[in-house]
């Protein structure tokens, strides 16, 4: 393992996380989105490294082969991020519907979007710094941010993910430069609008990963498992073939991962056959449940995914992310995400 981005898993079934992890108390308040920072200045800033190396610790003991930073140097998957660019204003809010599903307050595109310096650069050279295990960093993806504000300036939904898509971009090059394995973009809103991801959200997020030789992964999901995204699941019925729409275009992209939920949804496993040939970040831990899996239970979604997928392309993850959980509750479901792939590999001879 060289840790300088070419960085390859000998691993079969090798374990990951989609993003967050639960912070430590002493930093932010535990179980909500959003939670504002315990602490200030100096003490902030070794707080967060302080809480990026548990991370990074807890991940390693507990068996997770691509290590993540748990998104513990950041407030929110979406909002830290648009907070570094210019354009936006976040005293003057509105008020817009997040995915089509619930009400929020948002920061508003005031003049053109730019990004002054690297935003998570400093956080992953550090967390590069903590391990040499492959690193994979999350950032979201070029729909799922412009779905999160109101735009005065733009007023095209397409102009603004265009330049969202160029930013993060030179976000990416640099976490590349830096040392990061895997690149993954969240793009949750891929499950919402398709009709749009379509005419141009596809083609954003090709214009992100441009140029990029570390490998670029996309997640797309249901959502934590919060109150306003487990109502809406209770609407979608018996079978979730939301991913029929955007798999197909994936699979012809240049996108190496897709990353998708699959534990206890009523996602239909046949599904991953769409992306046949692209790597398959499973998702075999639910978010939206605190009762922590059995290896068992893992085991047999890794076992009914592997019919439609490679065992060598096989990536066994969580659904979501796991920031509202109890952390006691997601560290232990990453033992179970472990102990399920074991099993696995095992079985496969490996
Ligand atoms: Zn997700």
């Amino acid at each position: 393992m060289t840790g300088t981005g070419s960085t390859t898993l000998e691993t079969l079934l090798p374990t990951s996380i989609v993003g967050s992890l639960p912070k430590p108390a002493w930093l932010a308040r535990p179980e909500v989105l959003w939670s504002p920072w315990e602490l200030q200045g100096d003490a902030l800033v070794e707080g967060k490294h302080d809480a990026l190396r548990a991370a990074v610790h807890e991940q390693r003991r507990r068996g997770i082969d691509i290590v993540s930073d748990g998104e513990q140097t950041r407030q929110h998957f979406v909002t830290t991020f648009i907070e570094h660019l210019d354009g936006v204003d976040f005293e003057n809010r509105e008020t817009v519907r997040i995915r089509d599903r619930y009400d929020a307050s948002v920061p508003t595109v005031v003049g053109a979007v730019s990004r002054p310096k690297p935003v998570f650069v400093d956080d992953a050279t550090f967390l590069r710094q903590q391990t040499d295990q492959p690193i994979k960093w999350a950032l979201p993806g070029p729909m799922t941010m412009i779905d999160t504000l109101a735009d005065r300036h733009y007023r095209s939904r397409e102009k603004l993910a265009w330049e969202f898509a160029t930013i993060l971009n030179q976000e990416a090059r640099e976490l590349e430069a830096a040392g990061v394995d895997i690149i993954q973009f969240d793009e949750p809103a891929f499950n919402v609008f398709f009709d749009e991801m379509k005419d141009w959200g596809i083609a954003a997020l090709e214009r992100a990963v441009e140029g990029l030789s570390a490998e670029t992964a996309v997640h797309i999901c249901y959502g934590y498992g919060i109150k306003a995204n487990n109502e809406w699941k209770a609407t979608l019925g018996a079978e979730w073939r939301q991913y029929e729409e955007s798999f197909p275009l994936l699979q012809r992209s240049s996108v190496d991962i897709i990353s998708l939920e699959s534990h206890h949804s009523h996602v239909p496993m046949d599904l991953i056959e769409l992306i046949r040939g692209k790597k398959v970040m499973l998702g075999a831990i639910d978010v939206a449940s605190e009762q922590v899996e059995t290896p068992e239970e893992v085991a047999d979604t890794l076992r009914r995914a592997l019919e439609f997928v490679d065992a060598e392309l096989l990536i066994a993850s969580s659904n979501c992310g796991m920031a509202p959980l109890p952390r006691h509750v997601a560290l232990d479901k990453l033992s179970a995400l472990s102990a399920g792939a074991r099993l696995v590999r095992e079985e496969l001879g490996a």
